[in-house]
């Protein structure tokens, strides 16, 4: 923070499109989405216009015992959109909250309390992954697995089982298992084997571990972890706060290798990054463990002021209308075709280790040696400073350690990217040689 203070602060005043505008004038390639929330740019009119038209009706009240038209216009027609990917069994039920990690939150009580109505004993704890990110509140920490950022606050987390991260790059498990086969899913299975009875879920997030540095998991290692669940017994949480709307090039990250969650948690992209706004979707079967008489307290205690706020729930509409109307995922493929090829040309670098994307999320890994894949020291900063350079020739980039992240809107145009991929190479060799 002492460092942050000292430097010339970046104020944005303005938006248009794939760019943001400071309070000098100068523009910028919104090249992380505002921090992977945008996906049809910004000012757009048609979310613009509904949000306002909203205005007009009413801003706010509250879902604690009643509802509003948006928000139930919004949970039909999210329930059509997760189900269309999904088949059967899909999450029908909507639970309104107000950001990634409250629906996260939700999630690990609604499972927590699940197994409670149905009886069964001694499900107190959960299942996630090392290297996962699921947000900031303290039960979202406890499933994180990101020390830098979740360490500090070990002493007041909930005990969790924490199965290897499928981070192919630098494979946790390569000593023990050389040549791979998914030995990750072997070791969750190890754990499901030996602990299924304590543990009420499984939360992960969907092909890409967005948080912990782009991790792009293998294929097959999702699908098989939803089956290791369904073996076992245990609730599979899909947490696509990150992955959901089309970001892996398809609506949810879940749907490229059939998988059916139990619950699924949405937010970021819901708004089209306008507003606050979360959901976690759950299917009839978790939702009709709840239902009883108002005697047996069965009833879910879990409400924000701010839950299912009508602005949101417009704009939301809004966001989900121009996905139809204009095609956004039909016209994701050569985008991710051109992020692909540049990508692969950015892998020649003499410091990029690693380059990897699902969609249009990727990572470039980058490390002070290409043949042992020794990373920067954390205190060079050197993903810090590609992204200072970027930002001096007009990109908005924010690294994690150091990998650098694109993650653009959907609507970006190939031109755009294009200019993106070559500044990044640019700035890569300027500040690493
Ligand atoms: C960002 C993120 C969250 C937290 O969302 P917030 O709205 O920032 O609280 C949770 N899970 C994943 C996968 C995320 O990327």
């Amino acid at each position: 923070m002492k460092e942050w203070v000292g430097e010339k602060p970046l104020i944005i005043a303005g938006g248009e499109g794939c760019h943001l505008v400071d309070t000098d004038g100068n523009r910028y390639l919104d090249g992380v989405s505002s921090l992977w929330v945008n996906i049809h740019g910004h000012r757009k009119k048609e979310i613009d216009e509904a949000i306002k038209a909203q205005i007009d009706r009413v801003s706010h009240s509250t879902l604690l015992g009643l509802s509003n038209v948006p928000a139930i216009q919004l949970a039909e027609r999210l329930v059509k959109v997760v189900g269309r990917g999904m088949a059967c069994h899909a999450p029908t039920r909507v639970f309104y909250s107000d950001n990634g990690s409250t629906s996260v939150e939700v999630a690990l009580k609604m499972a927590f309390q699940y197994w409670k109505h149905k009886g069964v004993e001694g499900k107190n704890c959960f299942l996630s992954l090392n290297n996962a990110y699921h947000g900031d509140t303290i039960g979202a920490v406890s499933v994180g697995g990101i020390d830098v950022f979740h360490a500090a606050f070990g002493p007041l987390l909930f005990r969790t089982f924490k199965a290897p991260s499928p981070y192919c790059y630098r494979c946790e498990l390569a000593a023990e298992y050389p040549g791979c086969g998914l030995a990750c899913l072997e070791k969750m299975e190890d754990i499901l084997k030996a602990r299924h009875q304590e543990i009420a879920a499984l939360i992960i997030e969907p092909l890409v571990q967005a948080a912990g540095g782009m991790i792009v998991f293998p294929p097959g290692y999702l699908k098989g972890a939803r089956d290791l669940c369904s073996k076992y017994g245990v609730l599979f949480v899909a947490d696509e706060v990150a992955t959901g709307f089309g970001r892996t090039g398809k609506m949810f990250a879940c749907e490229h290798e059939s998988v059916v969650p139990d619950i699924i948690c949405l937010s970021k992209g819901i708004t089209g990054g306008y507003l606050p706004l979360a959901v976690t979707v759950a299917t009839d079967e978790v939702y009709n463990a709840f239902l009883g008489e108002f005697s047996e307290l069965k009833t879910f205690f879990h409400g924000h002021s701010y839950t299912g706020n009508p602005l949101g729930c417009a704009a939301a509409l809004a966001c989900l209308d121009i996905f139809e109307k204009e095609g956004t995922l039909e016209k994701l493929a050569p985008k991710i075709r051109l992020l692909e090829e540049g990508l692969r040309t950015l892998s020649d670098l003499p410091h990029v280790g690693d380059v990897r994307n699902k969609g249009l999320m990727a990572g470039i890994e980058l490390v002070t040696d290409k043949k042992t894949k020794e990373p920067y020291a954390w205190e060079e900063k050197m993903g810090w400073r590609v992204c200072y350079r970027l930002k001096e020739k007009g990109f908005l980039l924010r690294p994690l350690g150091n990998v650098l992240v694109i993650m653009p809107p959907l609507s970006i145009s190939e031109e755009e990217l294009s200019g993106m991929l070559d500044a990044i190479g640019e700035a890569v060799t300027e500040c690493c040689g």
